[in-house]
């Protein structure tokens, strides 16, 4: 009798999850991570992933890069082969859009009239490029890069002899500047603000970027406002530039940010600012609806505020940490923010959130195109970021963990290995 009893609890408890349905919004990475590891956790009840791209969920990164080269296919992005939703048991609805949350009834409901009901919800649902509604904008064809179908439409212009023009000089501008640059084409870069990368970046950083596309070729025009758009008289497209100047190109690309994905979350009555505001469990203002990736807005203690990380990191891992959540299972996240960038050969990451009130060590040259810049609140480094230095961040990461205080002098020192501090 009493070997039995296990069983029977066991059994139970299957039956019990076998019963549950979890509704995943999204499938992009964060979506598709949340999937498998509902999974990966034993969770034996139904999962539904509605993502409205035709493509299994996958990741975004080489399509700025590797795929609108040319030197890697759109399936190399794919998280998840189609046979690993039938080995998943996965219930994926792609092309599908879902319209809105009904909470008090708990279920969604599909652009196609299909309604799903949820004992958990996760949103996943991104973000879109922000486009402009500057004169002329809707007369001229305005590439942005989000999508697989946006870097197949762009990468055919991007060939010698051919020429864009990019509004934005962020991450995804300057990476498409490289892309175009290494396939031929010329690229002009229109940014407004004082520097590339400002948001983001330190100055030195912005430099550094400025230097290297500069070097490879590329026009980089900073301060510079954009007054619209037109077409020219061989019916070019053209950016009319603040300064009564106008750049005629093959194409335009603008590079100018995300806006979040949190309509839905917003209709639905969900806490939302600049995006679904959770808690480090992933939670959002009603506890049966959580959110992860580029939508979700989260105190982060690393950079001491409320923010939306857009990066591969915090899609995946909050992904993970959402499915956990929703099964119940101890979460705490709250992720040391990091971010990396390629362009050209060179790689760029940063950990942390470099702010202008810490005491800043560079450690290594400059002009080698290797080093890294250490953020220091008293003698702890609370951030890093560097060029070509991936060996030398992987430590900084540890040291920025450990909180431990360090000797700024021997932190400058490139003969002294970090893994000795
Ligand atoms: C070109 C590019 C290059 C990048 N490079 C880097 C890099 O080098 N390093 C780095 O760290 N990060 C990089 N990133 C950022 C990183 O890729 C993103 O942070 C990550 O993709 C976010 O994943 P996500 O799942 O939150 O959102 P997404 O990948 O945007 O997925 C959200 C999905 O939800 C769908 N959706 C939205 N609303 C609905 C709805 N109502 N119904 C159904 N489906 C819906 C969307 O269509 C989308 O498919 C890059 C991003 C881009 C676009």
């Amino acid at each position: 009798m009493t070997a039995e009893r296990p069983q029977v609890a066991a059994a139970a408890c299957t039956d019990a999850s076998a019963a549950r349905t979890i509704v995943i919004v999204g499938a992009g990475q964060a979506g598709g991570w949340a999937a498998r590891t509902l999974r990966a956790e034993g969770f034996t009840g139904r999962v539904v992933l509605v993502g409205d791209e035709p493509h299994p969920p996958h990741e975004r990164p080489p399509l700025s890069k590797a795929v609108l080269s040319g030197t890697a296919p759109p399936e190399s992005t794919h998280l998840l082969k189609p046979e690993a939703f039938a080995a998943l048991g996965l219930d994926w609805r792609p092309g599908a859009q879902v319209l809105r949350i009904d909470r008090a009834a708990r279920q969604v409901v599909l652009a196609d009239g299909a309604v799903v009901p949820y004992e958990k919800l996760i949103l996943c649902t991104g973000g879109r490029a922000r486009r402009l509604t500057l004169p002329g904008a809707d007369r001229v064809p305005l590439h942005t890069l989000r999508t697989i179908g946006d870097a197949a439409a762009l990468a055919p212009v991007l060939a010698p002899g051919r020429s864009i023009v990019v509004v934005g000089g962020g991450w995804i501008g300057l990476e498409v500047a490289a892309t175009a640059r290494q396939r031929g084409a010329d690229a002009v870069v229109v940014e407004t603000q004082g520097r590339l990368c400002e948001r983001t970046v330190p100055a030195e950083i912005s430099d550094h970027l400025l230097a290297l596309h500069r070097a490879q070729g590329v026009r980089v025009l900073l301060g510079a406002g954009v007054n619209g758009f037109a077409t020219g008289g061989d019916g070019r497209p053209v950016v009319q530039l603040a300064d009564g100047s106008a750049l005629a190109c093959d194409a335009i690309v603008l590079g100018i940010g995300l806006v979040p994905n949190d309509e839905l979350a917003r209709a639905a009555g969900l806490a939302c600012d600049g995006g679904v505001l959770v808690d480090a469990q992933c939670h959002s203002s009603d506890p049966d609806i959580l959110a992860a990736g580029d939508v979700a807005v989260a105190a982060n203690p690393w950079a001491g505020r409320r923010l939306r990380l857009e990066s591969w990191q915090n899609a995946q891992e909050q992904g993970i940490a959402a499915a956990r959540s929703a099964l119940g299972r101890a979460v705490d996240y709250q992720p040391l923010p990091w971010f990396w960038s390629d362009q050209y050969g060179m790689n760029l990451q940063i950990y942390g959130m470099p702010g202008a009130a810490h005491r800043v060590v560079r450690r290594g040259d400059p002009a080698s195109g290797s080093f890294v810049l250490f953020y220091l609140a008293g003698d702890v480094v609370q951030a890093a970021i560097g060029p070509n230095a991936a060996r030398d961040l992987r430590f900084a990461r540890r040291l920025i963990e450990q909180h431990k205080p360090v000797d700024a002098e021997r932190l400058a020192d490139p003969g002294t290995p970090l893994s000795r501090l």
